[in-house]
C-alpha cells in the first residue's frame, strides 16, 4: 500500500521563511539578480505572460514557432539555440516562449511529456529586472511566475507528489553549510532533484 505523503506546500514555504530570517539579511541578490536562463511557468498560469505583455514582452505561441527550435532550445537549458518562427525568422529577444514540457531532472531537460509551458527568451537578464537598483521590478506583484515566488526551494506536485529543488543561485543556500541534508531530514518524503 502506497504511504501518503505528509509534507505539505505550507510546510515548504514555512521552512523557506524560517531560512530567509537566518540567512536573508543584506543579500545582494534580493531574491533575484535577474540572471536566471531557467524562469517558467505553466500553461495554466497565463497571468504571469500576460504580465509579462504589459512590460512590452512578446508572448509567442508554439503554433507560431518552429517547434523543433524550440527544442533545441529547451535541451540546451536555454542557454543556446535560436529559436525561429514557422516561416523560419529568429525571434528576437527578450520574448516568451510557449515550448513542449519536458522534464527537469538534475539540471537537465530529459524527456518531452504532455502539454506545453511558458519560459522566457532571454540573453542575459529578466527583463523585469531593473539592474539599476538590483531589483525585481514586479516583486510585489501576484503574477510573478510562481517558481520566482518560491525561490530559493522550488517544488511543485506530480501525481500528487510534491517533488522539490534547492536553487544554488541563492548566496543564502551556498553560505548555509548543510543545508539540503537538513533539508531532506525534515522533509524525508519529498524528492530533492540538483
Ligand atoms: S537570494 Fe537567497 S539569500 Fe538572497 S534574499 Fe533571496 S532567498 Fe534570501
Ligand atoms: S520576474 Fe522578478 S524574480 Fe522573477 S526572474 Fe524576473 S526579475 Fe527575477
Amino acid at each position: 500500500m502506497k504511504t501518503q505523503q505528509k509534507t505539505t506546500e505550507e510546510d515548504i514555504q514555512k521552512w523557506v521563511m524560517k531560512f530567509a530570517l537566518e540567512y536573508c539579511g543584506d543579500c545582494w541578490a534580493l531574491c533575484c539578480n535577474g540572471q536566471r536562463f531557467l524562469i517558467g511557468w505553466g500553461s495554466d498560469e497565463k497571468q504571469s505572460s500576460e504580465l509579462f505583455s504589459e512590460l512590452g514582452i512578446p508572448v509567442y505561441r508554439l503554433e507560431e514557432l518552429d517547434e523543433a527550435s524550440v527544442k533545441g532550445w529547451i535541451k540546451s537549458d536555454y542557454f543556446s539555440g535560436v529559436v525561429r518562427t514557422k516561416s523560419g525568422e529568429p525571434l528576437k529577444k527578450p520574448a516568451v516562449v510557449e515550448h513542449p514540457n519536458c522534464d527537469y531532472i538534475n539540471g537537465k531537460h530529459t524527456k518531452w511529456r504532455e502539454g506545453t509551458a511558458f519560459a522566457l527568451y532571454v540573453e542575459k537578464f529578466c527583463p523585469a529586472y531593473d539592474e539599476e537598483q538590483n531589483k525585481c521590478k514586479v516583486h510585489d506583484d501576484s503574477r510573478r511566475p510562481t517558481g520566482c515566488k518560491q525561490y530559493p526551494v522550488v517544488y511543485s506536485r506530480e501525481n500528487g507528489i510534491i517533488k522539490s529543488q534547492i536553487k544554488t543561485s541563492c548566496p543564502g543556500m551556498r553560505r548555509a553549510e548543510g543545508i539540503e541534508d537538513k533539508f531532506k531530514e525534515d522533509f524525508p518524503d519529498v524528492e530533492l532533484s540538483y
